[in-house]
């Protein structure tokens, strides 16, 4: 997301069904997506499935029109980041396919991303997905009632940067979610233990870390809107939607409907996490 601030708004459990209604579109949207990959399918194609979908469960796209993005799914490929138009381009074996997706219905967002390897990849970059996936949960258990927000991104960025040698993009983040898409807090991938905002039973947040295999300085690409690696080296982003609670965070979004999928569709590699 861009930076911006503002006041963080603690949503009611009534509040966060509605949001969890759209992370479950979100999730059965990236669950087609996962269905569909192979190689000789196009960005174009996966979006306009899934905005289909989208739209036969009742929701909006969440981007589309969004600062003006012009699809349904971010797709970045290979050493893009985040935030990639779909285009014609058709895939092929061994990319990395990052696919970001929101759903407006009811006045709330749902937000939810996840990296697809198609077919054989590279062990390198396929640990890198591992990592990132692992990290994503690393932070989810920081996203408890009374912890700071950046104790999230010290577990992201410790277990990414530091035990791994990754590269963690600073330039983006993850965010507060609730009747805007992009709310209050920030929820950077790196950070310092016990700083930043403290975090309340109600809080939403979308944990979003964006890991490249080499280093974490990115570039926007001439479309205006992708965001690439500078040294051209593979990147991996997963993402869910959370709500603080006392114990431990409520996981709003779905990756186990994209598994499902992912399990059934032999184009696509299964990305363990590890103990
Ligand atoms: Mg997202
Ligand atoms: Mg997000």
């Amino acid at each position: 997301m861009r930076r911006k601030s503002k006041q963080i708004i603690l949503k009611t459990d009534e509040e966060v069904e509605l949001i969890r209604e759209n992370c479950l579109i979100v999730s059965k949207a990236l669950a087609l997506v996962a269905s569909l990959l192979k190689p000789g399918v196009t960005g174009e194609m996966i979006d306009r499935e899934a905005e289909t979908l989208i739209r036969d469960l009742g929701s909006v796209p969440g981007f589309k029109g969004l600062y003006d993005f012009p699809a349904t799914l971010c797709i970045s490929v290979n050493h893009a980041v985040v935030h990639g138009i779909p285009t014609k381009q058709e895939f092929k074996e061994g990319d990395i396919i990052s696919v970001d997706c929101g759903s407006y219905m009811n006045e709330f967002y749902g937000d939810a991303a996840y990296t697809f390897a198609l077919g054989e990849i590279p062990q390198e970059v396929e640990e890198l997905l591992s990592v990132t996936k692992t990290s994503l949960y690393k932070g989810i258990e920081q996203a408890v009632h009374g912890k700071r927000v950046e104790d999230i991104g010290h577990a992201i960025q410790n277990y990414c940067e530091k035990e791994h040698g990754y590269g963690v993009v600073r330039e983006l983040v993850g965010h507060g979610l609730g009747k805007t898409m992009h709310e209050a807090p920030e929820v950077p991938n790196y950070g310092r233990r016990g700083r930043g905002p403290l975090m309340k039973d109600g809080l939403v947040i979308a944990i979003e870390p964006m890991i490249n295999l080499g280093k974490r300085n990115v570039a926007t690409a001439e479309d205006g809107w992708t965001i690439v690696t500078q040294d051209k080296k593979p990147s991996a982003h997963y993402e869910h939607t959370v709500v603080v609670r006392k114990k431990k965070a409520d996981i709003l979004s779905n990756h186990d409907l994209i598994e499902e999928e992912i399990k059934n569709n032999s184009n696509i590699r299964e990305i363990l996490i590890k103990n």
